[in-house]
Protein backbone atom coordinates (compact mmCIF):
# COMPACT_ATOMS: atom_id res chain seq x y z
CA UNK A 1 0.00 0.00 0.00
CA UNK A 2 1.12 3.25 -0.65
CA UNK A 3 1.01 5.72 2.07
CA UNK A 4 -0.49 9.03 1.07
CA UNK A 5 -1.25 12.41 2.17
CA UNK A 6 -2.98 15.24 0.39
CA UNK A 7 -2.82 19.15 1.68
CA UNK A 8 -4.36 22.07 0.38
CA UNK A 9 -2.72 25.59 -0.01
CA UNK A 10 -3.83 28.79 -1.67
CA UNK A 11 -6.50 27.35 -4.48
CA UNK A 12 -10.11 27.15 -5.91
CA UNK A 13 -10.26 23.75 -4.16
CA UNK A 14 -10.93 22.30 -7.52
CA UNK A 15 -8.37 19.94 -8.01
CA UNK A 16 -9.42 18.08 -4.34
CA UNK A 17 -13.15 18.77 -5.84
CA UNK A 18 -11.61 16.29 -8.86
CA UNK A 19 -10.05 14.10 -6.90
CA UNK A 20 -13.46 12.73 -4.86
CA UNK A 21 -15.56 12.97 -8.21
CA UNK A 22 -13.20 9.70 -9.04
CA UNK A 23 -16.49 8.45 -7.43
CA UNK A 24 -16.19 4.26 -8.24
CA UNK A 25 -12.71 4.74 -8.99
CA UNK A 26 -11.76 6.39 -5.55
CA UNK A 27 -12.69 2.77 -4.40
CA UNK A 28 -10.64 0.98 -6.84
CA UNK A 29 -7.35 3.86 -5.54
CA UNK A 30 -8.11 2.96 -1.77
CA UNK A 31 -6.89 -0.64 -2.84
CA UNK A 32 -3.68 0.64 -3.69
CA UNK A 33 -3.59 4.28 -1.49
CA UNK A 34 -3.88 3.94 2.44
CA UNK A 35 -4.60 7.77 2.74
CA UNK A 36 -3.58 8.81 6.01
CA UNK A 37 -4.18 12.90 5.93
CA UNK A 38 -6.73 14.62 4.18
CA UNK A 39 -7.47 17.64 6.18
CA UNK A 40 -10.89 18.51 4.11
CA UNK A 41 -11.91 14.82 4.61
CA UNK A 42 -10.76 13.18 7.42
CA UNK A 43 -10.99 14.07 11.39
CA UNK A 44 -7.89 12.35 11.97
CA UNK A 45 -4.63 13.39 9.82
CA UNK A 46 -1.42 11.88 10.61
CA UNK A 47 1.35 13.19 7.91
CA UNK A 48 4.02 11.04 9.34
CA UNK A 49 6.54 8.90 6.78
CA UNK A 50 4.54 9.06 3.98
CA UNK A 51 5.39 7.91 0.55
CA UNK A 52 3.56 10.78 -1.26
CA UNK A 53 2.12 13.71 -0.59
CA UNK A 54 -0.60 14.92 -2.79
CA UNK A 55 -0.10 19.22 -3.14
CA UNK A 56 -3.19 21.72 -4.27
CA UNK A 57 -2.52 25.23 -4.50
CA UNK A 58 0.36 27.33 -3.82
CA UNK A 59 1.59 28.76 -0.67
CA UNK A 60 1.01 32.61 -0.66
CA UNK A 61 1.31 33.59 3.04
CA UNK A 62 4.08 32.80 5.42
CA UNK A 63 2.43 30.05 7.36
CA UNK A 64 1.53 28.18 4.28
CA UNK A 65 5.19 28.48 3.39
CA UNK A 66 6.42 27.07 6.48
CA UNK A 67 3.89 24.26 6.80
CA UNK A 68 5.18 23.13 2.96
CA UNK A 69 8.52 22.81 3.86
CA UNK A 70 7.65 20.50 7.01
CA UNK A 71 5.64 18.47 5.31
CA UNK A 72 8.11 17.91 2.39
CA UNK A 73 10.39 16.35 4.90
CA UNK A 74 7.82 14.17 5.57
CA UNK A 75 7.21 12.18 2.10
CA UNK A 76 9.39 10.39 0.20
CA UNK A 77 7.88 12.06 -3.18
CA UNK A 78 6.24 15.19 -3.51
CA UNK A 79 3.15 15.64 -6.31
CA UNK A 80 2.20 19.01 -7.33
CA UNK A 81 -1.29 18.59 -7.71
CA UNK A 82 -2.91 21.02 -10.47
CA UNK A 83 -1.84 23.94 -11.95
CA UNK A 84 -2.22 25.99 -9.07
CA UNK A 85 0.77 23.74 -7.56
CA UNK A 86 3.04 23.07 -10.86
CA UNK A 87 2.81 26.84 -11.43
CA UNK A 88 0.91 29.25 -9.07
CA UNK A 89 -1.94 29.09 -11.42
CA UNK A 90 -4.69 31.78 -11.60
CA UNK A 91 -3.18 33.41 -8.42
CA UNK A 92 -0.37 34.13 -10.78
CA UNK A 93 -2.60 36.73 -12.28
CA UNK A 94 -1.69 38.80 -9.31
CA UNK A 95 1.27 39.09 -10.13
CA UNK A 96 1.53 39.11 -14.10
CA UNK A 97 -0.88 41.24 -14.08
CA UNK A 98 -1.59 44.80 -11.87
CA UNK A 99 -3.60 44.06 -8.86
CA UNK A 100 -6.41 45.65 -8.95
CA UNK A 101 -7.21 43.62 -12.07
CA UNK A 102 -6.42 40.26 -10.99
CA UNK A 103 -8.81 41.00 -8.14
CA UNK A 104 -11.49 41.98 -10.83
CA UNK A 105 -11.34 39.23 -13.00
CA UNK A 106 -10.82 36.63 -10.74
CA UNK A 107 -11.80 37.40 -7.45
CA UNK A 108 -14.98 40.04 -8.27
CA UNK A 109 -13.57 42.51 -6.54
CA UNK A 110 -12.76 41.33 -3.31
CA UNK A 111 -8.93 40.95 -2.81
CA UNK A 112 -7.50 37.82 -1.28
CA UNK A 113 -4.67 37.54 1.39
CA UNK A 114 -1.24 37.02 -0.68
CA UNK A 115 1.47 38.31 1.50
CA UNK A 116 4.04 36.34 -0.66
CA UNK A 117 3.68 35.78 -4.57
CA UNK A 118 2.33 32.90 -5.87
CA UNK A 119 4.99 30.99 -7.76
CA UNK A 120 5.01 27.00 -8.43
CA UNK A 121 6.24 24.60 -5.49
CA UNK A 122 9.11 23.79 -6.96
CA UNK A 123 10.16 27.41 -6.01
CA UNK A 124 10.50 26.31 -2.50
CA UNK A 125 10.79 22.49 -2.47
CA UNK A 126 11.73 18.93 -4.84
CA UNK A 127 8.61 18.13 -6.62
CA UNK A 128 8.78 14.86 -7.80
CA UNK A 129 5.76 14.69 -10.10
CA UNK A 130 3.90 17.01 -12.19
CA UNK A 131 0.37 16.32 -12.65
CA UNK A 132 -0.97 19.67 -15.22
CA UNK A 133 -4.05 21.24 -15.55
CA UNK A 134 -6.89 23.09 -13.92
CA UNK A 135 -8.07 20.53 -12.92
CA UNK A 136 -5.37 17.80 -13.23
CA UNK A 137 -6.41 14.76 -15.02
CA UNK A 138 -7.78 12.07 -13.44
CA UNK A 139 -5.98 9.69 -16.10
CA UNK A 140 -3.01 10.91 -14.90
CA UNK A 141 -3.54 10.73 -12.09
CA UNK A 142 -4.25 6.96 -12.11
CA UNK A 143 -1.52 6.35 -14.40
CA UNK A 144 0.87 7.92 -11.68
CA UNK A 145 -0.50 6.06 -8.84
CA UNK A 146 -0.20 2.75 -10.67
CA UNK A 147 3.14 3.39 -11.85
CA UNK A 148 4.16 4.49 -8.22
CA UNK A 149 2.39 1.05 -6.89
CA UNK A 150 4.38 -0.81 -9.33
CA UNK A 151 7.77 0.68 -8.48
CA UNK A 152 7.68 1.94 -12.19
CA UNK A 153 8.87 5.51 -13.76
CA UNK A 154 6.06 8.09 -14.83
CA UNK A 155 6.32 9.80 -17.95
CA UNK A 156 4.58 13.58 -18.06
CA UNK A 157 3.26 14.15 -21.95
CA UNK A 158 6.01 16.42 -23.96
CA UNK A 159 3.75 17.14 -27.27
CA UNK A 160 1.43 19.82 -28.24
CA UNK A 161 -2.71 19.92 -27.60
CA UNK A 162 -2.88 20.19 -31.62
CA UNK A 163 -1.58 16.48 -31.09
CA UNK A 164 -4.53 15.60 -29.41
CA UNK A 165 -6.17 17.73 -31.86
CA UNK A 166 -5.28 15.93 -34.86
CA UNK A 167 -6.53 12.92 -33.61
CA UNK A 168 -9.54 13.77 -33.29
CA UNK A 169 -10.10 15.71 -36.61
CA UNK A 170 -10.97 18.88 -35.07
CA UNK A 171 -11.36 22.12 -37.38
CA UNK A 172 -8.59 23.98 -36.26
CA UNK A 173 -9.09 27.09 -34.51
CA UNK A 174 -6.15 29.06 -34.90
CA UNK A 175 -6.28 28.13 -38.68
CA UNK A 176 -9.82 30.50 -38.66
CA UNK A 177 -8.09 33.50 -36.49
CA UNK A 178 -9.05 32.31 -33.05
CA UNK A 179 -6.14 32.88 -30.50
CA UNK A 180 -5.65 29.44 -29.73
CA UNK A 181 -2.86 28.44 -26.87
CA UNK A 182 -2.90 24.10 -28.14
CA UNK A 183 0.68 24.57 -30.31
CA UNK A 184 2.56 25.57 -27.33
CA UNK A 185 0.71 23.92 -24.44
CA UNK A 186 1.39 20.50 -22.82
CA UNK A 187 -1.12 17.86 -24.16
CA UNK A 188 -2.78 15.39 -22.07
CA UNK A 189 -6.15 16.64 -21.76
CA UNK A 190 -7.71 15.16 -24.76
CA UNK A 191 -8.03 18.55 -26.46
CA UNK A 192 -10.95 19.22 -23.85
CA UNK A 193 -11.36 22.94 -25.16
CA UNK A 194 -10.68 23.00 -28.68
CA UNK A 195 -12.90 19.75 -29.11
CA UNK A 196 -16.39 21.62 -27.85
CA UNK A 197 -14.81 24.75 -30.03
CA UNK A 198 -12.91 26.77 -27.40
CA UNK A 199 -10.08 27.91 -27.96
CA UNK A 200 -7.05 26.46 -25.74
CA UNK A 201 -6.36 29.12 -23.20
CA UNK A 202 -3.02 27.02 -21.44
CA UNK A 203 -3.83 25.50 -19.06
CA UNK A 204 -1.01 22.66 -18.49
CA UNK A 205 1.50 25.12 -19.16
CA UNK A 206 4.28 24.39 -22.37
CA UNK A 207 5.56 21.62 -23.21
CA UNK A 208 9.53 20.96 -23.89
CA UNK A 209 10.21 21.90 -27.35
CA UNK A 210 7.16 24.02 -27.66
CA UNK A 211 8.17 27.01 -30.38
CA UNK A 212 7.11 30.47 -28.71
CA UNK A 213 8.35 32.54 -31.41
CA UNK A 214 6.40 31.01 -34.27
CA UNK A 215 3.27 30.99 -32.10
CA UNK A 216 3.51 34.40 -31.18
CA UNK A 217 4.45 35.14 -34.75
CA UNK A 218 1.11 33.44 -36.00
CA UNK A 219 -1.12 35.40 -33.29
CA UNK A 220 0.37 38.56 -34.33
CA UNK A 221 -0.68 38.32 -37.96
CA UNK A 222 -4.02 37.66 -36.56
CA UNK A 223 -3.98 41.10 -35.25
CA UNK A 224 -3.41 40.86 -31.91
CA UNK A 225 -0.73 43.09 -30.16
CA UNK A 226 1.68 42.11 -28.04
CA UNK A 227 0.67 43.13 -24.87
CA UNK A 228 -2.86 40.99 -26.25
CA UNK A 229 -0.76 37.92 -26.43
CA UNK A 230 1.33 38.63 -23.35
CA UNK A 231 -1.81 38.59 -21.33
CA UNK A 232 -2.61 35.26 -23.11
CA UNK A 233 0.67 33.75 -22.28
CA UNK A 234 0.39 35.04 -18.73
CA UNK A 235 -2.73 33.54 -17.64
CA UNK A 236 -1.53 30.73 -15.80
CA UNK A 237 1.49 31.51 -15.10
CA UNK A 238 2.92 28.06 -16.77
CA UNK A 239 4.05 29.34 -19.74
CA UNK A 240 7.86 29.92 -20.52
CA UNK A 241 9.04 33.44 -22.49
S1 LIG B 1 -5.47 24.07 -10.64
FE1 LIG B 1 -7.48 24.97 -11.17
S2 LIG B 1 -8.97 23.53 -10.30
FE2 LIG B 1 -6.98 23.10 -9.33
S3 LIG B 1 -6.99 24.31 -7.45
FE3 LIG B 1 -6.01 25.56 -9.04
S4 LIG B 1 -7.67 26.83 -9.89
FE4 LIG B 1 -8.61 25.14 -8.77
S1 LIG C 1 -7.55 24.25 -32.55
FE1 LIG C 1 -5.81 24.86 -31.27
S2 LIG C 1 -5.10 22.95 -30.34
FE2 LIG C 1 -6.38 22.38 -32.08
S3 LIG C 1 -4.96 22.13 -33.79
FE3 LIG C 1 -5.70 24.25 -33.85
S4 LIG C 1 -4.18 25.42 -32.71
FE4 LIG C 1 -3.88 23.26 -32.19
S1 LIG D 1 -7.26 22.39 -24.14
FE1 LIG D 1 -5.82 23.76 -23.13
S2 LIG D 1 -7.01 24.94 -21.63
FE2 LIG D 1 -8.26 23.18 -22.29
S3 LIG D 1 -7.84 21.58 -20.77
FE3 LIG D 1 -6.39 21.27 -22.45
S4 LIG D 1 -4.54 22.43 -21.89
FE4 LIG D 1 -6.22 23.15 -20.57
Amino acid sequence: MIRAGLISFSSCAGCFVEFLNMEEDLLDLVKIVDVRAFPIALEENDFENLDVLFVEGCPTTPYQLEELLHLREKARYLVALGTCACYGGVFTLIKNHTFKDAVDMQYGGTPPVVSIPPQGLSYYVKVDYHLYGCPFELSELRALVTALAMGKPYRQPEYDVCAECVLRDNDCLLNKGVPCMGPVIRGGCRARCPSSGQACTGCRGTYSDANIDSHRAILLEWGLTPEEIDELYAKYGGVER
